[in-house]
Parts: C-alpha cells; structure tokens; sequence
C-alpha cells in the first residue's frame, strides 16, 4: 500500500525547526521491513530551544499568558484539536500502522479514543473555572480562606511506542486543559503521528510554545529535557529502567513527576465460567496490541479443574487468530515495533524452554510470513514462579499459565510479583470476584474482561508500575497545584504583640 510519509521537523515555538545537529532517524515499517522514510532528532540543543519557547508561552504578556487565560478559552483548542483528529482519522490511522505495525482496525479505534480524550478534557477545562477559589472551613471566624488550582507549570512529556499518539494524547489534553505548557518526547520508534499532532496544532492556531513536539532518542532528546532546571514536572510512561534513570535526575531538583511504567499483571479464570468467553477475553488480554500492551494481562491463573479443557480450547482459538499485515482485513496481530524487540521477544520463549518451561502454542515467527517483525501469539505452560517468563515483562504476544486449586492460592499467585498495573478476575459468582478486586495489589482491576480502557477512569498502578493516575479527573490533577489563600477579615488587630502606641 503506497502510503505517503510527511516530511517533518521539530515543532518548536509553534513552526517547523530543522535539529541544529541536523540529525535523523529512520522509521523502519515493522510488517516490511523497509525504511520508509525518516524522523528529525532532537539534541541537547534543541531541547534547550524548546524550553524556553513553552517558559515564554508560560509566562508571556500577564493577562494573555496560556496560564491565566480561562478553562473554556483552552477548551476551545482542545476541541478543535479533536475535530481535526476525528477528520483526518483514516490518514493518522494509516500512518499509525506504518510507524508501529498495529492492525488497521485497531489503530482507527485508537485515533476515536485520542479525539475523545482532548473531547474530555475540553469539559473538565471547562469545569475547573467554577471549581475556583472553593471555600476551606477554618476554625476561626477572623479568617477565611479558599483554594485555586494552578498550573504546574511547563511540563515535559515523556512517552512510549505501544499507542503512539494515544499516550501523547493522555498527557497533552489535561496538561494543556490545566494550562500548562508542554514538551512532548514520543519514542523514536513510532514518532510519525505525533508529529501529525504537531501540524494539527498549526492548523487550529495554537499559541506558539503552549505545545513543542521534539523526536528523538532518549538519551539525547529525553534525559537533557527529564533534567532540565526550567522544566517544572515531568509525566512518564514507559520501562521500569527509564523510569527509575528520570526519577533519578529529577531528585536533583526536587522535581515532581509521575510514572506509568510495566506490568505482569494476573488474570485469574476460576471453574464456573462460560469457557469461551473466558477464552475469548484471556486472548484479548494478552494479545491485542501485537502484545504490546503494559497492562497485559499475561499470566493466565486457571483452576484446576477445567484447565484441560480450557487450554485445548485457548490453542483452538490462538490459531484462529489471523496474523498479517496489519492492512490486511481482518488481521488481528501484527509484527512486534522493532527488530530488537523481534529478538527480544524470542530471547525470552528460548530462555523459557531451557528452563524446563512447555511451549504449547507458537513460539516462532509464523512460517507464511517471511519478512516483518512477526512473533506467533505464544502459550507457555509447565511454569514455575522463579521462572524468568513469570516474572518479567515481555512486551510482546506470549502468554504463560498456571493453575490453581483455591482462591487463596490463585491471589497469592496473582499478587507474586514485583509489578502493580492490572489484574483481571473472570467468574460468574459476584461476590467471589468482589473479594478477589480486593485483594489484588493492583491500580485497575478488570471484572469478567480485561484491559477495556475510558478516559473517564484512573489509569495507573502501584509497587514497579508507578505512581500517580491518568486520565480522569486525576489525569488533570496531575498538572495542577493547589495555592492555599487565606485571608485575615476581622477589624480588631491581631494584638499578639504590645503596640508601641499603648506604651
Ligand atoms: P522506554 O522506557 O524504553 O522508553 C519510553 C520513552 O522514554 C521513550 O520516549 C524513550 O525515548 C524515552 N527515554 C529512554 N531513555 C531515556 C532517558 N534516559 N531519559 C529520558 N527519556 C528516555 O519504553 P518503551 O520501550 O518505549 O515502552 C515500553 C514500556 O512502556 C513497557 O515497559 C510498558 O509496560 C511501558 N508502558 C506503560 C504504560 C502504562 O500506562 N503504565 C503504557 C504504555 C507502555
């Protein structure tokens, strides 16, 4: 399919900037292989442009400044951004596939949900003008005093590869509906949307600086901005690694940030079941996304007692799945992002072999694709819970079972992890699945499904998968702060001292 690849370069101070360095990257179609064209990097030195553009957009004329202007004048940008989004869905969709590999029908339904989101976030712009100067009580009649929400300041926007310009949209919508300024780092393996978004911001007339877009690699775009002393916060999502290097940076000055970082989360399928749909949702769970997702729900815990028929019927279903090239019709799981993930992801079903693991489904790249990033959806059984696939995030389509006898032992299963993002319970007894939400350690849990996702709910998990929450209310609470005003109204004077008048 010829499919046209803009030319692009960074969106600094709202135009188009050469990188001083004038570096590139190329972007490898990870269904082909091929390069098909190629993203600006950032350096240190743009970084530094950039930030001062978003400080100027931050702090400008008082009075016309992003901050001070009102929740419904930002919220005017932010729906026309979606409108925009929702116009040229097909060709960002497109664009989508050629950059990550995701299939078609999946990264349509991804632009719907970024046009939803900066939707979303216009309304909570809108309502944060009448959530202003909210009364405190006080204990004491002589004063009064009340709270106002205030942007953070200019925020750095870090993301990942796995929904490109969805988890730009999480960050950018509430920062901006906040009135933050903003500089967004997409991964350098999948960018090509993203800076789709940037011409979308041209094309709505965004104030110059309110958002900058600068691709590049981690280390030479991302660290200097992580690290910068103008930068005020810095959101993250991505591996547990980088996350924990930023955190690092930013103790230095004492900088907030927020983490949404990997997972290995649970999905626990007890004995009452309707086994196909229990199947259908476990596929789901761990496959959608080429198996890319960070809350992937990839440890399957089945009970004992129907996990026989369970895994006979799960196999049937994997092989169902039609994997090709994500344009194909129909296609439900393309080639993983990159070449290095490729390996990566066969590192970890060999090593799961040589540790005594079974394969029971897939394992390989599948034999009627010869070119293209194309890992089977892989089942592995035979597990134990010292075993590398148990305990790491993989990042990719394989999935590994264990069972169980008692719903004692499946959360401690379920909970034998360092991570913390989701956790799914699939049952028919209510009251059962309510105990098991309670139990898990866990940010978000699925109840007979796993892994739909609303704007409207916190995302975000506990232990190694983070801190804080997006989206939602929450997602723009992370871009605010609170200024405690208090006033003192009485008449009489404080008198804690002796005036000098009385002497
Ligand atoms: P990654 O950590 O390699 O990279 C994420 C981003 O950080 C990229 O933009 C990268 O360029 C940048 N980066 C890399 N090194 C940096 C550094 N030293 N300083 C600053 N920035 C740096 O992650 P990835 O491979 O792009 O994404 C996969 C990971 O993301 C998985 O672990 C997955 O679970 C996680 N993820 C989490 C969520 C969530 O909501 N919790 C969502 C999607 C993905």
């Amino acid at each position: 399919m010829a499919i046209h690849l803009p030319i692009r370069q960074l969106f600094i101070d709202g135009e188009w900037r050469e990188p001083l360095l004038k570096k590139r990257i190329p972007i490898i179609n990870p269904a082909t292989e091929q390069i098909v064209g190629d993203i600006p990097a950032a350096t240190a030195e743009d970084v530094e442009i950039a930030v001062q553009a978003a400080r100027k957009a931050f702090s400008r004329n008082k009075g016309q400044d992003w901050p001070s202007t009102s929740g419904a004048y930002r919220a005017k940008y932010l729906r026309a951004i979606a409108a925009k989004i929702t116009e040229k869905k097909s060709e960002l969709g497109k664009l989508e596939v050629i950059d990550c590999g995701k299939p078609l029908d999946e990264a349509l339904w991804d632009m719907d949900d970024v046009a939803g989101c900066f939707e979303y976030y216009a309304d909570l712009a809108e309502g944060l003008d009448a959530k202003q100067k909210a009364p405190v009580s006080l204990p004491m009649e002589t004063f009064k005093s009340y709270v106002l929400k205030e942007p953070l300041g200019v925020v750095a926007l870090i993301t990942p590869w796995n929904y490109p310009l969805l988890m730009g949209a999480w960050k950018v919508a509430p920062a901006l509906a906040a009135g933050c300024t903003a500089i967004l780092k997409p991964s350098e393996l999948a960018s090509v949307t993203c800076l789709e978004l940037a011409e979308v911001c041209r094309e709505v007339g965004l104030p110059p600086g309110v958002l900058n877009i600068l691709t590049g690699l981690g280390t030479e775009a991302g660290a200097p901005l992580a690290s910068h002393p103008h930068v005020d916060k810095i959101a993250f999502t991505g591996s547990s690694a980088t996350g924990s290097k930023i955190m690092a940076s930013a103790a230095q000055m004492v900088k907030p940030v927020s983490m949404e970082l990997g997972g290995k989360s649970p999905i626990i399928v007890f004995e009452d079941v309707d086994l196909d749909k229990a199947v259908e949702w476990t596929l789901f769970g761990c496959f959608w996304t080429n198996g890319q997702i960070c809350s992937a729900t990839s440890r399957l815990l089945v009970h004992e007692s129907i996990a026989s028929e369970f895994l006979d019927r799960l196999v049937k279903w994997t092989k169902n799945i039609k994997i090709s090239n994500p344009f194909e019709e129909g296609c439900r799981l393309g080639p993983v992002v990159s070449g290095g993930q490729y390996e990566k992801v066969l590192e970890f079903i060999a090593t799961a072999r040589s540790e005594g693991a079974t394969i029971l489904s897939g394992g390989d790249r599948p034999k009627h694709l010869t070119k293209g990033f194309f890992v089977e959806p892989t089942i592995i059984t035979d597990v134990t819970t010292s075993m590398q696939i148990w305990r790491e995030e993989v990042f990719g389509p394989v999935l590994c079972v264990k069972t169980f006898s008692t719903e004692d032992e499946a959360i401690e299963l379920a909970n034998d992890t360092h991570y913390g993002l989701g956790a799914a319970v699939i049952s028919n007894d209510l009251e059962r699945c309510d105990r098991v939400t309670k139990a898990f350690r866990a940010g978000i849990v699925w109840i007979n499904c796993s892994q739909p996702c609303f704007c409207q709910a916190p995302w975000g998990g506990i232990k190694r998968s983070g801190f804080g929450r997006e989206l939602g209310e929450w997602g723009l609470e992370n871009y605010l702060s609170v200024k405690q005003v208090t006033q003192y109204v009485s008449d009489e004077p404080w008198g804690w001292y002796q005036s000098p008048a009385k002497l």
